[in-house]
């Protein structure tokens, strides 16, 4: 039977795509360091490329075979059939990063004269390309926010008078660092009205804050799921990876420009994410029990204003209805409000002990930062303060440590406030 049906996910991270007698019988997969592959026979390399130049179709059962370690390399090949199990799809890429991820789609999908439309905010990085770089090649951008229904967001469209240039849409949700939500299958139809015989409109969604476990966008319309796997996937502030995953068509095409552009991971990274992957789960359900801890905490301090976190959205608003339909479980990342500003955000950050000052998330130990002036420094104020990215947010990314602690730290830095 096939094991990727009979078994869970978390089940599998310790073996799936693994064969020990390939590896002298090693339990764990060894790190292939090798830049190059022998091949058996001239036959042999010569079928392989082939292949991976798209020369041919593949036949029945017939691999793709080791080639060049930018191609291919068994580290990553391994890692990529893990990681296709808990979206539940054909296929997935990783990367040296997850700009890299997020960036080689959307050169593979986008051409000059194209429109894409994105949900705001979105990671910083992810926007200074779309609004820098490719405007620069002749793509234009236009945004939506959380919160617009379907008929809003068509509205907008509509004003970019180039509607029917959409070839994208890229979202994000839950958002950086807001954790507001986005509707996938109303934006999925969106996409569909403007999709016609020849031109798919695609939908790539960013599922770093809630993925892999918690969230697959995929069953909710989405074409791509695009990772920063330094994150929650890599999940101990030491490596720096993405991913993309999708059907066999939609990452055949991003494989085939990684292999161009040459920002495929490393055989180090791919084995140090095996590695992360086989507590993936353990660690995002402590993280997320000790994140509902710290929410409900917060949500009752006399000097807190407001608490931003899935599990606190009222019931019965719409946002109630995106959250249970989307999401598994209310995550491990949140932000709040302190009253005052800045300086008043300032002490309590420059008062914890325990926890952290550093941006990135997802980790093991708990990590604070201040949006406004830090990841999220170089948007243009006005617009920042209209997604509620204020002087007075402070986002915590909830780690493993037991949860009295990482309460009792933020308790006597809020006193000290
Ligand atoms: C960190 C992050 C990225 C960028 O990933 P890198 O691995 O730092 O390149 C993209 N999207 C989100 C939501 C992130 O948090």
């Amino acid at each position: 039977m096939d094991p990727k049906k009979q078994f869970r996910p978390e089940s599998l991270m310790m073996s799936y795509g693994y064969k020990p007698e390939l590896s002298e019988g090693a339990v764990k997969s060894p790190i292939f360091l090798t830049s190059t592959f022998a091949f058996k026979s001239a036959e042999e390399g010569k079928a392989f490329f082939e292949l991976a130049y798209g020369l041919r179709e593949k036949e029945q059962d017939e691999e793709l075979g080791l080639i060049y370690s930018r191609i291919n390399n068994p580290d990553l090949e391994i890692l990529e059939n893990r990681l296709t199990l808990w979206d539940k799809c054909d296929d997935c890429a990783v990367f040296e990063s997850g700009m890299s991820a997020i960036t080689t789609t959307m050169l593979e999908f986008l051409n000059p004269g194209d429109l894409i439309l994105y949900s705001a905010p979105v990671y910083g990085g992810t926007d200074h390309f779309i609004n820098h770089f490719l405007e620069k090649i002749g793509v234009h951008a236009v945004s939506f926010k959380a919160g617009q229904t379907k008929d809003e967001i068509m509205k907008v469209l509509e004003k970019t008078g180039m509607a029917d240039k959409l070839a994208m849409v890229y979202i994000e949700t839950p958002a950086n660092p807001t954790n507001s939500i986005i509707d996938i299958a109303a934006c999925r139809e969106v996409a569909n009205a403007f999709t016609a015989e020849e031109k798919h409109v695609w939908i790539a969604v960013d599922n770093t804050y809630m993925g892999p476990i918690w969230s697959h966008p995929l069953e909710h319309g989405a074409d791509i799921v695009l990772y920063s796997a330094t994150k929650f996937i890599g999940g101990h502030s030491d490596v720096i990876a993405g991913a993309a995953c999708g059907n066999f068509e939609v990452i055949k095409r991003i494989k085939t420009l990684r292999t161009f552009l040459g920002n495929m991971a490393s055989p180090h990274t791919g084995w140090l994410l095996m590695r992360s992957l086989e507590t993936l789960k353990v660690r995002m359900e402590q993280q997320c029990r000790n994140a509902q801890e710290v929410a409900r905490f917060l949500n009752e301090h006399p000097k807190v204003e407001k608490v931003n976190y899935l599990g606190l959205i009222p019931e019965g608003t719409p946002e109630y209805e995106i959250y249970k339909r989307q999401y598994e479980s209310p995550g491990a990342m949140l932000s709040f409000d302190i009253k005052g500003g800045e300086k008043e955000a300032f002490k309590f950050i420059n008062g914890l002990k325990l926890i952290k000052l550093a941006v990135s998330l997802g980790s093991t130990e708990s990590l604070v930062e201040h949006p406004a002036t830090m990841t999220h420094a170089g948007v243009d104020p006005e617009h920042r303060r209209e997604f509620g990215v204020t002087e007075k947010l402070v986002r915590i990314s909830v780690g493993v440590e037991y949860h009295e602690d990482i309460i009792w730290d933020i308790k006597q830095a809020l006193e000290a406030v």
